[in-house]
């Protein structure tokens, strides 16, 4: 019969409790066993939810992240965090979070975090070198198997791969990261000896980097490591998921382990290839149910693909959640405010186990058995599949307007460029900043009580006007030549956009990690996307209005929108894309009918929605450029387009960034000395370009001369007239303390720069 199983449960709790008392014990308010106590709290909490199901995860719980826990657990911690004396935890968030140098003696460097597969969830980043070694640490794990045992709950340990983990790491001297595998394969082998001991029956590893393009050693990697790991004791459950295996299958399919589990979500063309090569004795491991989405699983479809697997596995199937629901919110419960349609649609983590295991009563029992629970299940595929909110035929109509790949400006950069030079008259090396202004407590106090209504409408527009008017004030004074308004009325770049958008809603309560105590609600895209109204046009206006400068118009691109939302599921991501680029493109054009001439369409996120397999890069890249570029094309040669990214990773995707045709891109490059710029000997990068020479992230105002510095390095790549001066992101974390020193260095830098070049 089939059982059922959870891969992972989000650990901030359901309120984000773990959020608020981190950061509580990180402020020194919050005492270790306090902070322990409301972990072991989650932990069971978390348990009774799923002990609706035959397995749940022992693990999955961290107070950072679980790949830094593994690190622990491994004994790769490096030095510079090591825990010499104190809580042990101390080491722990000294190595997650840093250690600015004070009273307490240097500063030490925080891990470095990166994306965890093509989700929005960061990983602190091991650390390895030629000269790592490991040593088995498993109090933490075993301290939580008693609290398990002690609650009566079947735990399956979760353990990233010996593989994967090796994949996620980085070698600081540049060695061969697999060289460490033999000897890290022998740490595995003793923790899997002890849960053996343990009476531990069933090991979920982990290794999702089996959904990646890997190259011949990587693929013996995987041979080895669970060759090594076989008759260890215990049974493992070798885990992928976020993607296909591809060619990997093959691979996969004759690993020595007891059994697999595939996302079915994501590859459901290999359940029938890995079901033929399953044997007569593994276990498969079907995730059905989404955990990176938050739509209600279509149960009977599920059922029709899942019976006759069944049927010829019985108790060696297992059912799943694709992957962790780390990737989703707790709790649909709390969503009070929502509408009961859209609701009906939804599912978060605990109605995803409740889905999980009303299959494996349908599987066990047979469909009579669960007949209510699939009927609401089919009647809510079907009002969404014909809700007048999810599909607008005006939408559509619009859309089938659109020729992919014919979208561009009317003339090419180089005319375009005489053009705007002439209506905005700026210097040489023209400075501007990014967007947002410091948000002070005053601002987000007048938002907020807006929100709640406790400030009127008039009212709160004199307080945002007041900020706008602030913000022109200072740049006046700064002499900066582009100006903002400084984006005092958004609370986020994404959810100001989403709020005046039709085909958006947003939860209350919906929550994701992102990295340690941050977490992020992303907005949920539904339907068919249109713009009712001007969004930011009223904005815009007034702020020109104060000015003579150029003032700029600021927007979200379509790209960053999407991959900072939930996704439907009923139509491509691209098709939802090409419908906010048509919104944004309407507003694009009212802002140039106000007068706007500079207009700056953000694309933050167009490097993260990247696929995992590069093979499938420029599929994306195609319709992520295209739709950036039907946003911004409508509008006359004179008016500038600008864009802005948030990283400085490009060499790989240069040729893309390129065609967005934007007449100016600022990017992040400080923190990296200009390596960035490397990627333009191999790749004349056609238009005009800012990267950033101010850290933003880094309370550090930087002097005149290290801004010269930089500019002087950038110009030894790109040519004078094509550079501009600007900080690496927006200032909105920053406090005026910080931005007005800075950017008085950043402006005399130019001037002092301008002197000499012109
Ligand atoms: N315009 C936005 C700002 O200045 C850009 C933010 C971002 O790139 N993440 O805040
Ligand atoms: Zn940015």
């Amino acid at each position: 019969m089939a059982r059922t199983h959870n891969l992972g449960f989000p650990r901030i709790g359901g309120a984000r409790e773990l959020k608020f008392a981190l950061e509580k014990h990180w402020k020194g308010a919050l005492p270790h066993a306090e902070l322990e106590a409301l972990g072991a709290k989650i932990r069971r909490e978390n348990w009774e939810r799923q002990g609706r199901l035959d397995f749940a995860p022992l693990g999955d719980f961290s107070f950072y992240d679980q790949v830094l826990d593994w690190s622990f657990l491994l004994g790769n911690v490096p030095q510079r965090a090591r825990p010499h004396e104190g809580h042990p935890l101390d080491a722990y968030f000294r190595l997650a979070r840093g250690r600015a140098a004070g009273e307490t003696g240097s500063g030490i460097a925080a891990g470095e975090m990166t994306k965890w597969f093509d989700t929005n969830y960061h990983y602190i980043v091991p650390e390895l070198s030629r000269r790592t070694t490991f040593r088995l640490d498993p109090s933490r794990l075993l301290a939580e198997l008693r609290e398990a045992q002690a609650a009566n709950v079947h735990v399956k340990p979760v353990l990233i791969g010996p593989v994967t983990y090796l994949w996620l790491a980085k070698a600081k001297d540049g060695s061969d990261r697999l060289a460490l595998l033999s000897e890290l394969l022998g740490v595995y082998r003793e923790l899997l000896q002890e849960l053996a001991r343990e009476g531990i029956d069933w090991v979920q590893v982990d290794e999702p980097a089996l959904v990646t393009e890997l190259d011949d050693k990587w693929r013996a990697a995987y041979r080895t490591a669970y060759e090594a790991l076989r008759g260890s004791g215990c049974r493992l459950l070798l885990t992928t998921y976020f993607g296909r295996l591809g060619e990997n299958l093959e691979l996969v399919a004759s690993l020595p382990v007891d059994g697999i589990h595939l996302d079915a979500v994501s590859a459901p063309g290999e359940v029938a290839p890995l079901f033929e090569r399953l044997g007569p004795e593994r276990v498969l491991s079907l995730g059905v149910v989404s955990g990176r989405n938050i739509w209600r699983a279509d149960l009977d479809k599920i059922l029709d693909r899942l019976e006759p697997i069944h049927e010829a596995l019985g108790d060696r199937l297992l059912i799943a959640p694709s992957c962790s629901l780390l990737h989703v919110p707790v709790d649909l419960q709390s969503e009070t405010k929502l509408d009961p349609e859209l609701r009906s649609w939804l599912s978060f983590a605990e109605q995803k186990l409740e889905e999980i295991e009303i299959l494996g009563r349908a599987l066990r029992e047979g469909r009579g058995a669960v007949r209510e629970e699939l009927e609401a299940s089919a009647a809510a595929q079907k009002s969404r599949r014909n809700s007048a909110r999810v599909h607008d035929p005006r939408v559509r109509a619009a859309l089938e307007t659109l020729t992919p790949g014919r979208a561009r400006r009317a003339s090419p950069y180089a005319e375009r460029r005489k053009l705007q030079a002439a209506r905005l008259g700026l210097p040489l090396f023209p400075t501007t900043t990014i967007g947002s202004f410091p948000q002070t407590p005053e601002i987000r106090k007048a938002r907020s009580e807006y929100k709640a209504g406790k400030l009127e409408r008039a009212a709160y527009e004199r307080a945002m006007q007041a900020e706008i008017e602030r913000a022109v004030r200072h740049q006046e004074e700064l002499e900066l030549d582009v100006l903002v308004h400084g984006e005092a009325e958004r609370n986020d770049m994404v959810e100001y956009f989403g709020e005046q958008l039709q085909g958006y809603a947003f939860s209350e309560f919906g929550w994701v990690q992102s990295y340690g105590s941050r977490c992020v609600k992303p907005p949920i895209l539904f339907g068919d996307i249109r713009r009712p109204e001007p969004m930011t046009v009223e904005w815009i206006r007034y702020a020109q209005s104060l000015t003579k400068k150029p003032m700029k118009g600021m927007l979200t691109g379509p790209v960053t929108i999407l991959n900072w939302s939930f996704v439907r599921d009923d139509v491509p991501r691209s098709v939802s894309c090409y419908q906010l680029a048509l919104a944004i493109r309407e507003e694009v054009l009212d802002l140039e009918r106000a007068g706007v001439q500079v207009i700056q369409i953000d694309e933050a996120a167009l490097r993260e929605g990247l696929p995992l397999r590069r093979s499938e890069w420029q599929s994306y890249l195609d319709w992520a450029v295209d739709a950036f570029r039907v946003a911004v094309s409508g509008v006359r040669d004179e008016t500038q387009i600008h864009t802005h990214m948030c990283y400085s990773e490009f060499n790989d995707i240069i040729e893309a960034i390129a065609a967005l045709d934007a007449d100016v891109i600022t990017i992040e490059t400080s923190r990296s000395d200009m390596e960035l710029l490397d990627a333009f000997d191999r790749f004349e990068y056609p238009n005009e370009i800012g990267p950033g020479v101010y850290d933003i992230h880094s309370p550090n105002v930087p002097t005149e001369e290290q801004v010269v510095g930089l500019i002087r390095k950038a110009a030894s790549k790109i040519p004078p007239r094509r550079l501009w001066v600007n900080p690496d992101c927006g200032l909105k974390t920053r406090s005026w303390d910080e931005v007005r020193p800075a950017l008085e260095n950043m402006v005399s830098a130019a001037k002092k720069l301008r002197a000499e070049f012109s």
